[in-house]
């Protein structure tokens, strides 16, 4: 690997890691030769399947966990949580990396979207992920962590989308969201970025896949839905030096979607 793109002696903490995108992200960290990850998991079954594969790609990659539930009730002690506990593992002192990518999705027409799960999307994929980044880039800023913080934004931080308000709120938001914060930070040594993906065979499409997987892939230019692996390029890019004059950007991954 390049020193272009290695994270060699780098920690990472990111949020939804042991699925999906987010493993994708791990794997593409761990090739990239990242010395520590810091997961949040909900279950022990789905953290061990993860290790096992992030580990298949670098097996000496030191890999720590936070357990912890986006639902819990108390949003501003489980983001201290993650916060405390991250720094208290990390090897170095410090975190050089924080992906903020968990996040989940409800379909109700608007009129009818029942008020709990909206606000269950709005916590979890826009109010936690500005919490987090608010107490970890305040601490990044205090050591000077020459820092990168990357944000898993989506098609709807472009298009407003159907029968998805709450999630088309937060990661247009999100877009917004990591152009003001990279305005304030990245003359301070913190660059922030989103990748927005396309449509991706995960658990979160599951039901969408099974609907409406062959007319997606027509309208694709790349004919396929996204798999979690394309998602390993994209994060080492973001995170690496590679892209060290890349600030405030959402890049976009979607097989050429959003170019038709
Ligand atoms: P996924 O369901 O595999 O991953 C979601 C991750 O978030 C999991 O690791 C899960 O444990 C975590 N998570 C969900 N609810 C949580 C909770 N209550 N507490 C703690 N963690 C929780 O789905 P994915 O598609 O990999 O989603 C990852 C990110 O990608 C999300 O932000 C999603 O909005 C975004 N995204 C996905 C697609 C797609 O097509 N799959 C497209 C655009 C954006």
């Amino acid at each position: 690997m390049s020193s272009l793109f290695s994270l060699k002696g780098q920690v990472a903490v990111l949020t939804g890691g042991t699925s999906g995108i987010g493993l994708g992200y791990a794997k593409g960290l761990a090739s990239a030769e990242l010395r520590q990850l810091i997961l949040t998991y909900r279950s022990e079954e789905s953290l061990n399947k993860a290790i096992d594969e992030i580990k298949q790609v670098n097996s000496s990659l030191l890999i720590d966990a936070v357990k912890v539930d986006f639902l819990e009730d108390d949003e501003d002690e489980l983001v201290e949580r993650i916060f405390t506990q991250s720094y208290k593992l990390s090897q170095s002192g410090s975190i050089d990396i924080l992906i903020n990518n968990a996040g989940i999705t409800e379909r109700f027409p608007f009129e009818q979207f029942p008020s709990d799960k909206f606000n269950d999307v709005l916590k979890i994929d826009l109010n936690i992920p500005v919490k987090l980044t608010k107490l970890f880039g305040g601490k990044m800023l205090e050591q000077k962590t020459q820092a990168k913080i990357v944000f898993t934004a989506s098609l709807l931080s472009f298009q407003g989308g159907m029968l998805s308000t709450p999630y088309a709120i937060a990661k247009g938001a999100l877009k917004q969201f990591t152009q003001a914060v990279s305005n304030e930070w990245s003359s301070r040594g913190i660059r922030v970025n989103s990748i927005a993906p396309g449509y991706v065979e995960t658990k979160l499409t599951d039901s969408m896949a099974a609907e409406n997987k062959d007319l997606v892939d027509k309208r694709i230019p790349m004919k396929r839905w996204g798999h979690p692996d394309d998602f390993m390029g994209p994060i080492v890019f973001l995170t690496s030096d590679a892209s060290k004059y890349v600030t405030g950007e959402t890049l976009v991954v979607d097989g050429g979607w959003l170019s038709r």
